[in-house]
């Protein structure tokens, strides 16, 4: 804020003359009741405010804010420039005097100018004049800033003071606040959720792949050749490789309540669910999972939630073979062998 009336600092005096050479034809009436010479033309035309007051009783008073803030407004109207200085200093005088006067472009520098100053200490001040001269875009920049410094925006003065004095702007904010929370999680949720989709995919792809080509150590019986080297996406080959080699010989199995059969199992009827080929697919049971199971299911309704897996995961695979050349697929039926 600035400082009150202080006639003795030379940066703060304003003589109309310095910026226009004609003789001054009005006095502009200023707080505590000093009269600055001014010239009608240049006030009409800044302001239609003014402009009005000029014609119709060529008496011109601007209260409610310090001298110093009405010089800095007299130098934008004479000059169309606002300095650092002025708008560090003056900046939410300005911005009020701006709003009531109707200087647009002023305005405009207010809100900029505004936005780039805004602090945990001064933002709740800002935000209620941003509200109050019906500034937007000043308005959500401060509500972001609260939002993301809260604990420290609830210490200052300022936010202490709206709680006394504004509940409903309190209210507001707050509310926007949670909204942000929420969003935020709800963005969390769904990254992760797509997460999952794309590991899964690429688990789907890998076990086409396994079931196949082969990898290092699970391959059908008719590829003679195991992979030596690790294939492109082996950190998802390798734990499945384990995995399938483990349900091939698991004595416990399913009905045994073995999670990691479990989890294999429903690998392949994942799978079985987005296969495309199932009458030349190498991947084991799909046919028979396809047939039996998920008819099954689908006949009982199904399980709504296992069907959006299955379409989010066949979408996510969908995506990923744009962009990826397909595996080689091979047309030979045959069993599958583990090493
Ligand atoms: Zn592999
Ligand atoms: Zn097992
Ligand atoms: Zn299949």
């Amino acid at each position: 804020m600035g400082t009150l009336f202080s006639p003795n600092n030379p940066s703060t005096q304003f003589h109309a003359t310095d910026f226009f050479p004609h003789e001054p034809d009005l006095f502009l009436h200023t707080p505590r009741g000093k009269r600055i010479p001014v010239h009608a033309t240049i006030l009409a035309s800044a302001s239609p405010i003014l402009e009005n007051m000029v014609t119709s009783n060529r008496i011109v008073k601007i209260n409610g804010v310090p001298y110093d803030a009405v010089t800095a407004f007299l130098r934008f109207l004479y000059t169309s420039r606002c300095s650092e200085e002025d708008m560090e200093n003056y900046g939410l005088h300005l911005l009020v005097l701006s709003h009531v006067y109707s200087v647009i472009r002023l305005k405009q520098m207010c809100v900029v100018g505004l936005s780039q100053r805004a602090t945990t200490d001064n933002v709740v001040d800002v935000l209620q004049l941003a509200k109050l001269c019906d500034a937007p875009d000043l308005y959500l920049k401060c509500v972001k800033l609260i939002t993301n410094n809260f604990k420290a925006v609830e210490e200052t003065e300022g936010w202490k003071f709206l709680q006394n004095n504004d509940p409903w702007l309190e209210f507001d904010i707050l509310r926007f606040i949670n909204e942000h929370k929420s969003r935020k999680k709800r963005a969390k949720r769904q990254r992760e959720e797509q997460k999952l989709y794309v590991q899964l995919s690429e688990a789907m792809e890998c076990l086409e792949h396994i079931c196949t080509e082969g990898c290092t150590n699970v391959a059908p019986y008719d590829v003679k050749k195991q992979r030596k080297r690790p294939c492109s996406k082996f950190s998802t080959c390798e734990g499945l490789q384990v995995l399938i080699r483990h349900f091939a010989t698991c004595k416990r199995n399913l009905k045994g309540g073995c999670l990691r059969c479990k989890r294999m199992w429903q690998l392949f009827r994942l799978h079985s669910s987005i296969c495309l080929h199932q009458d030349s697919c190498k991947v084991p049971l799909c046919r028979q999972i396809q047939l039996k199971i998920i008819e099954k299911e689908n006949k009982e309704l199904g399980d709504a939630r296992w069907k959006v897996l299955v379409s989010k995961v066949a979408s996510a695979k969908a995506m990923s073979s744009l962009t990826l050349p397909k595996r080689k697929q091979d047309e030979e039926i045959g069993p599958y062998k583990t090493n």
